[in-house]
């Protein structure tokens, strides 16, 4: 039973979502079915004044529905140390489309009862849980943190489709809907008040007082005129929201040019008629490969979270943390702790840095203030418990160390070794290095076994991804305290070994050193970064090393190529513009100008004079894609074939969060796959002969064009095809893409 039903003496009846054996409440076919019985009960109550809508949950609502309902198969197998899949084939079209009916016709007899109905809205509020509240006459929201009401569908490539589409827009109007579908954009209490998709806000006690108070205003009166709904203004709205998305996508997401098409189309229809127009496009959409990709991502979130720790092994308890070094990384990692409600200590030997540091830490705090994720005095609380020091204080307390110091190995074995002699025994002791080994690291400790890698991603606060280096002595109680510790960050984990370049690093950089060597050829930057843009990658190359720092970059592509001798060989470029003072986005000159007051970077005009004689290659955009693709697909198949990660999902996984590789493509391989493996070891084999030998397709792609094998059980059904040569696009990334990778 997911539903409890009480009807008070005074007639009103309580529906209240509580989802067994489960912290979230969601929808499937069983809940659906389940509300539909309550609501033909209530029906036959003479005397109802009314319904209030709750959830039992801390901190959910209603999540939303249940995403496995789509996908033919359970969509993600459980998470294992093996290669877990995660089919998302969809269910077939008949049950599809059964599960759209059925929540049709459950939220609009709701809709129709004859009492006044509320949703008392405390927690997540997503998806169809939104679309359950928009078929209420009223919404009170709570003013609690854990309240955030949206429809995120388009991010999973499909449109809100249980009346979502049809009832925001009338709601709120056209244009406040589609900002806020469009993007899968998500609000707080206050922001939902502001746009009329609640009715009133309450304090988290007295929500479902103020609910019961709510139902005296009877049934909702007709939407009122808007001027923005009459039919040229709607043309008029719908066509300006088709341009920003196509700017913002280049065409590759057809989710919410679908969603434009269906919430214009749909106001001032009969409601069955909208709803049915809603219906066609989400079978449509949800049979697409960008819409299977997109789940997978989904799905493979959802198994991040629940990774399991090493067999046989003992997570410790992480109550308080000490972060040494204070400066970009370090400040980020301080503040994301604290604010997770740990107290930190955070040691740097400059005060200076440490004063900075500090002070990123109070901006963040304060920004996030503002986005209302704390209310001023949590993110006072926050920046409080935070503890800088610039000497020597003792560690006995504290449980696990991060270090954030220099990328210089002897700088980081005479940390390791300092700490040694002031922590407990079993403190764990984690390196946030981009690519040092973590063995070399550990090497002259008495107790290597408690050192780990725990590589978070710049910058902190917006990227969910964390690398966890397992050394070959890191103990598995180090590997699962770790992976406690980032889980209770709430970020997204994936267990690598001690490989050089990790995981994101090793496929990144041979990337990003392939995209300087055609700088070098004559291709100017823009040129080159817009192939990539066009892929679908959220930022161009040469833009991206400017991102991460040109020193930075040339740091680790010179320890990748000492490492691995297959890398192609460095240029001269990176240390020519290290000489120059251009150090990319941090000195203000790289690939591109970039000042604080212009709104975007502009190309560097002084960039030819680094290249040997100036030439103008044609840009045969194809071959340039061909090149800066396919090296990350080679690169990815060695890291699988050497056991980097244990899966192809950590890879594609690694990538899209660590990089924003083209979501709707699915990831290095899953992309390798939709080509198929015969047809990249081909273009590999072209390149190596045409271009430099550093293309030779890897001995394990060789091995599966040889067997016709493919990287998911899967294969290629469902995956986009190559990309086509999209002339037309501009702009950057998906809608809502979060962020830009860097080191
Ligand atoms: P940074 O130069 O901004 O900061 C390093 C800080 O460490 C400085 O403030 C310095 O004073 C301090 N420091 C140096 N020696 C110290 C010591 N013995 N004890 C205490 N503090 C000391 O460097 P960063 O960019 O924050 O990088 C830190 C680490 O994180 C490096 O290992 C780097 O490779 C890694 N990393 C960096 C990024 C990135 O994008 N910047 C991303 C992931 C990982």
């Amino acid at each position: 039973m997911n539903i409890t039903r009480h009807t008070d003496p005074e007639g009103v009846c309580t529906l209240t979502f509580d989802r067994a054996g489960s912290s979230a409440n969601v929808f499937d076919r069983a809940t659906l079915d389940e509300l539909d019985a309550h609501l033909a009960a209530l029906e036959a109550l003479p005397d109802l004044r009314g319904v209030i809508l709750a959830s039992a949950k801390d901190k959910i609502f209603i999540a939303g529905a249940d995403l496995h309902e789509f996908v033919s198969e359970q969509g993600t197998s459980a998470p294992s140390a093996g290669s877990a899949t995660t089919d998302t084939t969809p269910a077939p079209l008949q049950s599809l489309s059964a599960i759209v009916d059925l929540g049709h016709r459950v939220f609009t007899r709701l809709q129709t009862l004859p009492a006044p109905s509320v949703a008392a809205i405390h927690g997540a509020c997503l998806g169809g849980g939104c679309e359950l509240a928009l078929a209420c006459d009223w919404r009170i929201a709570s003013t609690g943190k854990p309240t955030k009401i949206g429809l995120p569908e388009t991010q999973l490539g499909i449109l809100p489709a249980w009346g979502g589409s049809v009832r925001l827009p009338a709601l709120i109007g056209l244009p406040a809907a589609l900002a806020m579908i469009l993007p899968g954009r998500q609000l707080v209490g206050v922001q939902a008040r502001k746009l009329g998709l609640v009715d009133e806000l309450a304090h988290p006690e007295y929500l479902l007082a103020a609910a019961r108070k709510l139902l005296a205003r009877g049934k909702r009166p007709p939407p009122r005129f808007r001027a923005a709904h009459l039919p040229l203004a709607k043309q008029l709205v719908s066509a300006k929201a088709r341009r920003e998305v196509l700017a913002k996508t280049r065409g590759h997401y057809p989710a919410p040019l679908k969603a434009i098409e269906v919430c214009t189309a749909a106001l001032g229809l009969p409601l069955n008629d909208a709803l049915a127009l809603e219906k066609t496009a989400f079978l449509e959409l949800v049979r697409t490969p960008e819409c299977r990709n997109l789940l997978r991502i989904f799905f493979l979130q959802e198994r991040a979270k629940k990774l399991p720790a090493p067999a046989g092994s003992t997570a410790r308890p992480v109550h308080r943390v000490a972060v040494i070094g204070a400066g970009v990384m370090g400040a980020g990692i301080a503040q994301w702790t604290s604010a997770r409600g740990l107290p930190v200590i955070l040691k740097d030997v400059a005060p200076d840095a440490l004063a900075r540091g500090l002070h990123t830490a109070a901006s963040l705090f304060r920004e996030a203030a503002k986005r209302h994720l704390f209310t001023a005095a949590e993110a006072t609380a926050g920046l409080d418990r935070i503890t800088p020091s610039h000497t020597d204080i003792p560690l006995a307390s504290i449980d696990l160390v991060i270090e954030a110091a220099l990328e210089k190995l002897d700088a980081k074995q005479a940390i390791f070794r300092d700490l040694e002699t002031r922590v407990r025994p079993d403190t764990v002791l984690a390196t946030n290095t981009s690519a040092l080994s973590i063995d070399l690291i550990a090497q002259p400790l008495a107790h290597p076994e408690r050192v780990i890698g725990i590589h978070f991603f710049n910058p902190v606060h917006r990227m969910q991804l964390v690398e966890l280096v397992r050394g070959p002595r890191t103990s598995p109680d180090t590997v699962a305290t770790a992976l406690q510790f980032a889980k209770a960050l709430g970020k997204l984990p994936i267990i690598v070994n001690d490989a050089p370049g990790f995981l994101v690093n090793r496929i990144l950089m041979p990337y990003l050193v392939e995209a300087v060597r055609l700088f070098r050829e004559g291709h100017s930057p823009a040129a080159i970064d817009q192939v990539m843009l066009d892929f679908g990658m959220p930022m161009g190359p040469l833009r991206l090393a400017d991102e991460v720092g040109i020193d930075i970059a040339l740091h680790v592509a010179r320890d990748l190529a000492a490492r691995l001798p297959h890398l192609a060989p460095l240029c001269a470029t990176l240390p020519r513009m290290i000489t120059q003072k251009w150090l990319g986005k941090k000195s203000g000159t790289g690939f591109y100008l970039h000042r604080p007051d212009a709104r975007a970077a502009k190309p560097n005009p002084n960039i030819d004079l680094l290249r040997p004689e100036p030439v103008t290659p044609d840009v045969n955009r194809e071959a340039l894609r061909d090149r800066l693709v396919l090296i990350m697909i080679n690169e990815a198949a060695r890291c699988l074939a050497e056991d980097v990660v244990a899966s192809p999902e950590d890879v594609d996984f690694g990538m899209i969060l660590g990089t924003g590789w083209a979501p709707f493509r699915g990831g290095p391989l899953r992309y390798a796959d939709s080509l198929g493996a015969a047809v990249v070891v081909a273009r590999l084999d072209a390149l190596a002969r045409d271009v430099a030998p550093h293309f030779a397709p890897c001995d394990h792609l060789r091995e599966m064009a040889r067997t016709g094998q493919t990287f998911y059980s899967e294969g290629r059904a469902g995956s986009p095809g190559p990309p086509q040569s999209t002339d037309h696009a501009r702009p950057t990334g998906r809608p809502g893409d979060p962020t830009l990778p860097q080191s």
